[in-house]
């Protein structure tokens, strides 16, 4: 089976969210498996900016954009760890940016920007030599190799058999432009209507995907089923409705070479389930000592990771934390970056509950996990969660999510129950209605929990038990992929 995954960010190289995370790790897990794999992304700035041995091709060739044809230089490095080629398309005027897709807003040229990537990985995919069996295209950036594989390379060789499928990381992001950026994509304009590549007169370059696909997965499969209906399809319910006898959902794996207590480099003791208090406390020194504080604290560590945007619940998350911290129950350490007014919000909350509410702003690898590691306690409560990485990580660090019961959140967070506690699958807290109450309860329980030691340290064995690798996830993309191919 040959596999090219298609993706705009993928970890090493660049990374804005969970995205980089399932495109850096899936080509691995995939070889593991016996495919053939390489990945294709944009050569962003920030790639070289980590000392991977990135080197040149001499591939180089100009794509049609409109009336444009801006050239496409191929770099190529291996993915660490998996042995796959990862060809970076480079291009100074797309991809030489201080970020991926703009800062407060999107940057105005971000159509033109992957129209020139989606049509360079297809020319690319037939440069390297087929034939592909699979291209894997994911979200809205690569929306459109699937129509020009359909429509402008259907009898090339290298890609005339292969088939397309999209995967959906998160509906809400839909790749929305002007219908005039029609004339950039090349494509005729008959294409241009509801059922294809138009949504409420603007080009829609998701839209387009997971019309032209073969096959449609998304990231879990909670999260397959809400997109089928409003709110959650997001406009798109009537479409992927019509398609699901073609999608599928698969929970994302975790990178276990990156995300493992007892290996990682930023944790100032590895730890496993037998020392994992010794582990979590030498943890929390460190984070006190980088918040400035003379000794961790001794109350409960609840800890919040994320972008900081409406989705991740931020605003249930301050209105708990207002509470929560006048009452000195627990202490909270947030890290994220995001919108300005949240930014804002979380930092009047800092300074007004200072040795309570620590708040880094920013994005910063290294202390998400050494705030995984040092937390008892990760809050996810997410209004929408396609699937959700935060809460796999915590789990495999010994801190118990507290989760809102919406999309991978559902399909990976057993809430401690009587009887899941008693069978040991308690893995964390849920909660059902987006509200700071539904929040304030689950945390309330999850307090209660913490104070039972030899509860508190079952469900924590549980949770660092679970198994999210990318053995299993891979699998079940294999099978898709044959499946698929079979079709
Ligand atoms: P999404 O893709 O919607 O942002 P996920 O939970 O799927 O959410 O993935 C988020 C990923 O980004 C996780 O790896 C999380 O640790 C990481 N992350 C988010 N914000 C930050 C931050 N400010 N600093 C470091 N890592 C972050």
């Amino acid at each position: 089976m040959r596999v090219l995954e298609i993706a705009s960010e993928a970890v090493p190289f660049a990374k804005t969210g969970g995205l980089a995370d399932v495109a850096g790790a899936l080509p691995g897990a995939l070889a593991d498996l016996g495919c053939e794999v390489a990945l294709v992304m944009p050569g962003h700035r920030d790639a070289y900016a980590k000392g991977l041995p990135i080197e040149s091709t001499g591939i180089e060739f100009e794509v049609p954009v409109g009336t444009r044809r801006p050239v496409a230089r191929i770099l190529r490095c291996r993915v660490p760890g998996s042995g796959c080629d990862a060809y970076l398309v480079a291009n100074d005027e797309f991809f030489d940016r201080p970020t991926l897709y703009g800062g407060s807003s999107d940057y105005p040229d971000n159509a033109e920007r992957f129209i020139f990537f989606s049509r360079a990985a297809l020319e690319l995919a037939c440069r390297l030599g087929g034939p592909w069996d699979i291209l894997h295209c994911h979200d809205w950036q690569t929306g459109l190799v699937p129509a020009y594989r359909a429509l402008e390379y259907a009898s090339h060789p290298a890609v005339a058999s292969a088939r397309t499928v999209m995967t959906i990381h998160n509906m809400a992001y839909q790749g929305l432009f002007w219908h005039w950026d029609m004339l950039l994509t090349g494509i005729d304009w008959k294409h241009f209507t509801w059922r294809e590549m138009e949504f409420y007169g603007q080009l829609n370059l998701l839209k387009t995907g997971l019309v032209f696909a073969d096959a449609i997965s998304t990231v879990s499969p909670t999260y397959a089923r809400e997109i089928q209906s409003s709110p959650g399809g997001c406009g798109l319910e009537g479409l992927l409705s019509a398609r699901r006898g073609v999608l599928t959902g698969i929970v994302n794996g975790i990178d276990t070479r990156v995300w493992n207590p007892a290996t990682d480099p930023h944790l100032p003791r590895p730890y496993g389930e037998a020392d994992v208090e010794a582990g979590k406390y030498a943890a929390r020194a460190a984070l006190a000592a980088r918040f400035g504080h003379a000794a961790p604290d001794a109350r409960p560590l609840v800890a919040f990771v994320g972008r900081l945007v409406e989705q991740k619940g931020i605003e249930l998350v301050l209105e708990v934390l207002g509470r929560m911290a006048a009452a000195g129950r627990a202490h909270f350490v947030i890290l994220g970056t995001g919108s300005g007014e949240y930014e804002e919000l979380l930092q009047r909350a800092a300074l007004m509950f200072p040795g309570t509410v620590d708040l880094a702003i920013g994005f910063d690898e290294g202390l998400a996990h050494l705030v995984q590691a040092a937390a008892d306690i990760t809050l996810v409560p997410s209004l929408f969660e396609p699937c959700g990485l935060t809460q796999l990580y915590a789990q495999r660090y010994g801190s118990i999510p507290v989760v809102r019961a919406t999309g991978g959140l559902v399909d990976t967070v057993v809430d401690a129950t009587p009887e899941t506690i008693r069978d040991h699958s308690a893995t964390g807290f849920v909660f059902q209605g987006f509200d700071a109450a539904g929040l304030e309860h689950a945390l309330a329980r999850a307090m209660t929990a913490h104070a039972d030691r030899p509860l508190w340290n079952g469900l924590v064995g549980n949770a660092m038990r679970q198994d999210w690798s990318w053995r299993s996830s891979g699998r079940d993309y294999l099978q898709l992929f044959e499946r698929t191919r079979a079709s």
